[in-house]
């Protein structure tokens, strides 16, 4: 400890001149008139100076280097604490400041300062703790900066998410890329689905020269393809790799360029490239938050790429589809006519009345399997027009309809003495009331149909209201249906083959009518059943809407 007094009355003994050197903190004293007029080991090291420094001359130089943190400026004598401290008589706590030091060095110090006073009690000077905090302050300065581009790419994406449009994706990459590290171009760039060449996806500020020499570049020809194939961030400047970049930027105003890739599922999918003017060295810290970013942009694009197949195949499985029933209703209007033939022709042989009793048979066999080809090929232009022709919607009282259904096929009712009972209320609603008719005709049909032994066939049709929608059931205790046959039986001509079935005729088109109306109708259906033996219930849902 140097310690000078001039003018001020400060006595210090040696006892604290001991103690002051044995404090790990800086401590410097200075005079009334803010000259250092003290200084610790610990502050000689905080200013960089040596031992036996000429604190009288030094003093200004000193101080000099305070700077303010924020604006990294000198600051101006009478802001110093020590001058206010001297100027209030008043202690000055823990103000930080750059210390910018003539060596060039650059540190964070906190200063506290205290007035102290002379036996006169006449102000003498002050006395000053200083603290290293460059340390903490470094740390605080990571910890801004980590946070800053953690919103960067939590904006980023956040913004990426609102649109699922390639096209804008591409943009939005290249311009948000653009902001956030404040480039003056910027572009996206995709491999095609052979990986041989790269092509310029989207595109800000760049010159039509570079666009046509990078656009369909093989891979290996340029840094953005080598970057893809690397998947690591490759920074160049004017004094560093330039001769990396394609031709066209040597006469550009750019002098730094990074390329980064673009991953999706831990896969490089394409790449981003960053162009300013200014030289840029990459720091490992933006390195990595680009990386980030590249991996949010990355699985938008993939996102968008999938959105977008997605909806090029369903238009083309809608495409196909319309093909379809255009293609079974012409088959099935075609065959129509020839079977009519046959039937008009064996009526007529039949009529002519010169038959052998053997021919006869033969003629009431071809009468009947006509009739039966007959009725399939309309069921099957009937299934074909569901849905394609224009069908009326009105409101319409189920309760009635499940009536005339019932009325309809009671004579089968009677004879297989099937007993009946409804549960629930049915609603009125606004549906195609032909095409429902359908669905209780076809599913009641088969509960008649496929009772079995059963010696006491009950049928129960059920109706209950689920808020946005009403479920309808159709019950039997007949022969029951297998549990692997329950999604099967629904698709066109699928029957279940046991010897129960055996005998009971059928097309297998029933099913396919009930799901395709209720899918129609914005419902679904499906069956529930214990197995063989044990009943089975046909649940189908009609939305309220
Ligand atoms: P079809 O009755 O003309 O054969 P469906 O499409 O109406 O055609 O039914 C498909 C198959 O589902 C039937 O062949 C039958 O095996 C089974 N099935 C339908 N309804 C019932 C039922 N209520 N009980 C048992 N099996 C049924």
């Amino acid at each position: 400890m140097s310690l000078e007094v001039k003018n001020s009355g400060l006595i210090v003994s040696e006892e604290l001149l001991r103690l002051f050197e044995g404090i790990g903190e800086g401590m410097i004293v200075t005079n009334r008139f803010g000259e250092i007029v003290g200084i610790n080991k610990a502050a000689e090291k905080i200013f960089g100076v040596s031992k036996d420094v000429n604190l009288h001359k030094n003093s200004a130089a000193l101080l000099k280097g305070l700077c303010d943190p924020n604006t990294k400026k000198q600051v101006l004598q009478p802001h110093l604490p020590f001058n206010q401290t001297i100027a209030t008589e008043r202690p000055v706590e823990s103000r930080e400041f750059l210390l910018k030091r003539p060596d060039g060095k650059q540190l964070y110090v906190q200063i506290s300062t205290s007035p102290f006073f002379g036996d006169d009690r006449v102000l003498a000077g002050t006395l000053g703790i200083l603290i290293d905090v460059t340390n903490r302050r470094k740390l605080e300065e990571t910890l801004t900066q980590r946070n800053l581009q953690l919103s960067a790419i939590n904006r980023i994406a956040t913004l990426l998410n609102r649109t699922i449009d390639f096209r804008e994706v591409l943009e939005y990459s290249v311009r948000q890329t653009m902001e956030i590290f404040t480039g003056d171009a910027g572009a996206v760039l995709l491999p095609d689905k052979a990986g041989r060449r790269i092509f310029v996806a989207a595109s800000a500020n760049l010159s039509e020269d570079f666009l046509s020499e990078v656009h369909g570049s093989e891979i290996a020809s340029t840094v953005f393809g080598r970057v893809l194939t690397s998947d690591t961030v490759e920074s160049i400047s004017r004094t560093e790799n330039f001769e990396l970049m394609p031709r066209s930027m040597k006469r550009s105003p750019f002098a730094s360029v990074v390329v980064f890739p673009l991953k999706a599922k831990g896969k490089a999918v394409g790449v981003g490239a960053l162009f300013s003017e200014a030289e840029r060295v990459l720091e490992d810290s933006q390195r990595e938050i680009i990386e980030g970013i590249g991996t949010v942009i990355g699985a938008a694009i993939e996102n968008s790429r999938l959105h977008e197949e997605t909806i090029q195949k369903t238009r083309l499985l809608e495409s196909k589809n319309r093909e379809l029933q255009q293609f079974t209703y012409a088959i099935t209007h075609d065959l129509k006519s020839p079977i009519l033939v046959i039937e008009g022709f064996a009526r007529e042989l039949k009529r002519s009345g010169s038959l052998e009793v053997e021919q006869d048979v033969l003629i009431e066999a071809i009468m009947s399997s006509s009739a039966r080809l007959h009725s399939l090929v309309n069921d099957l232009l009937d299934l074909a027009r569901v849905g394609s022709v224009e069908a009326v919607v009105e409101e319409t009282d189920l309760a009635e309809l499940v009536n005339r259904v019932l009325n309809d096929l009671s004579i089968r009712l009677t004879e297989k003495r099937v007993k009946v009972s409804l549960e629930g209320t049915f609603p009125k609603l606004d549906i195609v009331a032909r095409y429902v008719e359908r669905v209780f005709m076809n599913l009641i049909d088969n509960a008649i149909k496929y009772t079995g032994e059963q010696p006491n066939p009950q049928l129960t049709i059920g109706a209950q209201d689920k808020g946005d929608h009403y479920l309808f059931f159709v019950r039997d205790n007949g022969i029951g249906i297998p549990q692997e046959f329950h999604e099967r039986i629904f698709a066109i001509f699928q029957r279940v083959k046991t010897s129960d079935t055996e005998k009971v005729e059928g097309s297998g088109l029933g099913l396919s009518f009930v799901k395709k109306i209720v899918e129609l109708s914005g419902g679904s259906v499906w069956v529930e059943s214990a197995g063989k033996g044990k009943g089975a219930t046909f649940y189908f849902t009609l939305p309220k809407q």
